[in-house]
């Protein structure tokens, strides 16, 4: 069993570049932790101090509940995969996923019966004569996975391992490497800067922005109920809409959220005025993800804003409508259309998301 705890994690590089800003996370034992971010945000150097291969500045990085700063990487049980594969060119397939067994001193007959049993649960046992420049990039990936759990590790670290392949083959293997992490029950910190990835393969997801831990939560918590600005804005494609509106809450027990030229007029029992309430007379910025929204009629009753189609964008599976609300402009899914939708561009309504008060609110101008 492993766990993974950073208390504090600091790390400033030598020129002062502050990397990594007093980080607090804990991995649980089993647990795929993806963490996520853009580039230069800090991810791999938060990985290389769990692997020991980086010193932090200040803080602590917990292994098992102890401290774990001053032990070496090979003191650490911990396995490593990069995105550049780093197989050993001269060697066989076999041999490269033999290698850490080989410096742990197992005799050759285990030695076999294990690489065997690892290389035919990633479903590359017919290639282990062959050397690394034989294989195909997923192949390679496959034999670097082999190597890195072959020693059963109680700890797995994952930097970026599937970006040098192409889109299909990434797909494939980020089911097997989750499959596989699962069924070995090793815990896992796997780092990405693709949110596909993060959000299809993590147990949580822990996003982080110049250096600073965002948000941690599953999947869906952090897509619907973000914990910054910028985490909203961040994750999900298209991009959340994000409108300023202002708050009144009004003594009959209702409540208005008014954006532009336009209201909506939330009902006291309604779960997104009680979302909202706590704002009353403050300037707050709405979250509204394109696929809560229903394209209506512009006659429709309830609470419904009205918008002018600029274009429409058709994806195959969805289309994606652009409107312009007042000043604002929005993104409407429009899968869930209804038959009127045909209407010419420019003159349908847009009922107001559709069931829960979406998803993120917090004060205009904060991040
Ligand atoms: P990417 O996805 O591009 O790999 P990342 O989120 O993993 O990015 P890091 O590699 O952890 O980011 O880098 C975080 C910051 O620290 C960046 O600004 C980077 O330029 C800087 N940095 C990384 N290594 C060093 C170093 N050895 N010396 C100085 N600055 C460094």
């Amino acid at each position: 069993m492993t766990t993974v705890a950073l208390k504090d994690v600091t790390k400033v590089f030598r020129d002062g570049t502050v990397a990594v800003d007093s980080i607090n996370l804990d991995v649980n034992d089993g647990e795929f932790l993806v963490l996520l971010g853009p580039s230069g945000c800090g991810k791999s150097t938060v990985l290389r101090m769990v692997a020991g291969l980086e010193d932090p500045t200040s803080g602590a990085v917990m292994l098992n509940g102890e401290i774990a700063n001053d032990l070496s990487p090979r003191d650490r049980k911990i396995a490593m995969v990069f995105q550049d594969f780093a197989l050993y060119p001269h060697m066989s397939v076999g041999d490269n996923i033999a290698f850490p067994l080989k410096l742990a001193g197992i005799e050759p007959t285990p030695r076999e019966e294990r690489v065997t049993d690892v290389a035919s649960a990633l479903g590359i046992g017919d290639v282990l004569p062959r050397r690394p420049a034989q294989l195909s990039g997923g192949q390679r990936q496959r034999v670097a996975m082999g190597r890195a759990i072959v020693r059963r590790p109680g700890l797995f670290l994952m930097d970026e391992p599937l970006s040098n392949l192409d889109s299909g083959l990434r797909a494939e293997l980020r089911a097997e490497i989750s499959g596989l992490t699962r069924e070995l029950g090793v815990t896992t910190m796997y780092v990405t800067h693709d949110q596909a990835e993060a959000l299809t393969m993590a147990d949580r997801v822990a996003i982080m922005r110049k250096g600073v831990l965002q948000d941690v939560g599953t999947p869906t918590q952090v897509y619907n109920r973000p914990a910054t600005l910028y985490v909203a804005a961040f994750l999900g494609s298209p991009r959340m809409n994000l409108l300023e509106a202002s708050v009144y809450v009004h003594l009959d027990r209702y409540v208005t959220l008014s954006l532009g030229d336009q209201a909506l007029y939330l009902p006291w029992d309604d779960i997104r005025s009680r979302a909202v309430a706590h704002y009353h007379g403050e300037r707050i910025v709405v979250g509204m993800r394109a696929e809560a929204l229903t394209p209506v009629a512009p006659d429709t009753p309830g609470d419904v804003l009205q918008g002018r189609i600029r274009y429409l964008e058709h994806h195959g599976h969805e289309s994606l409508a652009f409107l312009d609300i007042g000043a604002t402009a929005i993104m409407v899914d429009e899968a869930g259309a209804p038959p009127d939708a045909d209407a010419p561009l420019g003159q349908r309504g847009l009922r107001r998301f559709s069931q829960v008060m979406q998803r993120f609110a917090g004060r205009a101008g904060s991040d």
